[in-house]
């Protein structure tokens, strides 16, 4: 059974990347009816970031890409949290040392940072010298006896060529003699990550990895893992994916960009499912080359190998005007009773909630992403803000006079207050005074809303009303240009 993970650590907040890795394990577990599990990788304490963990999960939850089993959700492979099996790491790097695959490291950070300097200073790749594996079984022992610190490393063999057979980068060999000695017991008695997730993989019979690129340089170091444990029958396979880049000038997408955490998104109002069909086109292609897809029809398309790849390099660009033009056509394709709920769903603690209804076909045409609804609509929550320089955009000379006219239009129309008989009366007006109608109309306009741009005028008056509008306009008209 095809069984795949996602394994962020809980370092701080969720990466926008988490999301991504995690869409393409969903899916494949998905397409071939397998299970999609979250673990925690939490073995780096001094990267531990209390409530992490609860902002991953809620950013799954966000994308709808809920994990079949895992940290919330349980399951038969657990515990999910690799601070609570440190036993299960435990016993297996007692049986690498037993097996001579690793062994103890009793160096300084001081004697290692000088070592380091010096092969740097020499040119020379700054490699652990394998000082501590010429110990002999007795001076280890000593070491151990007089509770000396110490770290486990794993023995990386001599020339060997290790080939990662990835189903997205292809065949990537890697000379074992550019590898280190990676440590894999931490001196505060944690496995780091290498260990605990090949051990990890294992027990929780991961068939398939859909991660990050910027592991593929650590993939060898896990085979070589996987083969010391006796485990290479069961050895999944690897698919690395492009990283998300900065659009602009390239390099990760990273937190000072301000859009790299999922949480970005939440708040701004895109679509869960926008931002996902996004990152799946960001490098995979349709293969009828279609833009939108939905997360069903990405299921069906979508296959391993060949991989269809938009990005052969190392990166996607990550480009932010574009996810905000797909959100768009997702927000228009949506009826308006969808997206009147999710509109109130986004707008939990906002004035208008529970009067978007009657405002949403005002607006679907021009809003990218929900969080545009307040700006775009404020004017008919909040009493309008209005300054005279906005006013004087307007080719009309005596506004005072003006608006002292529209007004008594207004209040002769109280009893035929509807779109057709407002647009006539106005026109009139406009002719009886020699103002161009556009002109008369952007006039309402602001006097009623404080802003040169609104949805239509006359559906946008209705929203709040007859008198409402009337009493705006009303009050500027008498306190122009004091507005007070
Ligand atoms: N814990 C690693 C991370 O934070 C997971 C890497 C992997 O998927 O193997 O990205």
């Amino acid at each position: 059974m095809v069984r795949t993970r996602v394994a962020p650590s809980p370092t701080g907040y969720a990466h926008l990347g988490i999301v991504y890795q995690a869409l393409f394990d969903f899916v494949f577990a998905h397409k071939y009816k397998g299970k999609f599990v979250l673990r925690i990788e939490d073995t780096d304490r001094s990267r531990f970031v209390e409530g992490a963990e609860e902002v991953i999960v809620e950013s799954l939850k966000w994308a709808n890409l809920l994990p079949d089993e895992g940290i919330s959700k349980g399951g038969e492979y657990g515990p999910y949290r690799q601070s609570e099996k440190l036993e299960l790491y435990q016993k297996h790097i007692n049986e690498l040392l037993k097996k001579g695959f690793a062994y103890h490291c009793f160096c300084t950070k001081e004697r290692l940072d000088e070592m380091r300097k010096l092969k740097e200073q020499n040119h020379q790749a700054p490699k652990y010298d394998r000082t501590c594996l010429k110990l002999t079984d007795e001076e280890v022992k000593q070491n151990l006896a007089e509770n000396i610190s110490f770290v486990v490393r794993m023995k990386i063999p001599d020339n060997r060529i290790i080939v990662v057979d990835d189903a997205i980068a292809g065949k990537v060999e890697i000379n074992s003699n550019e590898l280190d000695d990676q440590v894999i017991l931490k001196s505060d008695g944690y496995p780091t990550y290498h260990l605990a997730a090949v051990v990890d993989d294992y027990y929780m019979k991961i068939t398939h990895i859909f991660r990050g690129t910027e592991w593929l340089p650590s993939t060898p170091k896990h085979i070589l893992l996987w083969e010391y444990l006796g485990w290479q029958e069961s050895m999944p396979k690897f698919a690395h994916l492009p990283l998300l880049l900065n659009s602009e000038g390239g390099g990760k997408l990273s937190k000072r960009q301000g859009h790299a955490s999922v949480d970005y998104y939440r708040k701004e109002g895109f679509l869960p499912e926008a931002v996902v069909n996004y990152l799946a086109n960001v490098v995979w292609n349709h293969p009828e080359g279609k833009e939108i897809f939905d997360a069903r029809e990405f299921e069906k398309a979508f296959e391993l190998e060949p991989f269809k790849v938009s990005v052969k390099s190392t990166g996607a660009k990550f480009d932010l005007a574009k996810l905000e033009w797909m959100n768009g056509e997702y927000i228009r394709k949506m009826s308006d009773s969808e997206l009147t709920q999710r509109l109130q769903e986004f707008l939990i603690d906002h004035p208008a909630k529970g009067k978007i209804a009657p405002i949403v076909p005002l607006i679907k045409e021009r809003i990218k992403k929900l969080s545009d609804f307040i700006p775009l609509t404020h004017f008919l929550f909040d009493d309008p803000e209005y300054e005279i320089e906005v006013f004087k955009k307007l080719k009309v000379e005596n506004i005072k006079e003006v608006l002292g006219k529209v007004v008594e239009v207004l209040v002769g129309m109280k009893e035929s207050w509807n779109a057709e008989k407002f647009e006539q009366s106005f026109r009139k007006l406009s002719e009886d005074l020699g103002i161009r109608s556009q002109d008369m109309f952007q006039l309402i306009r602001i006097a009623f809303s404080g802003q040169l741009v609104t949805p239509p005028l006359f559906d946008s008056m209705n929203i709040i009303g007859y008198n409402s509008s009337l009493e705006r306009i009303k009050k500027v008209a008498t306190s122009y240009p004091n507005f007070s």
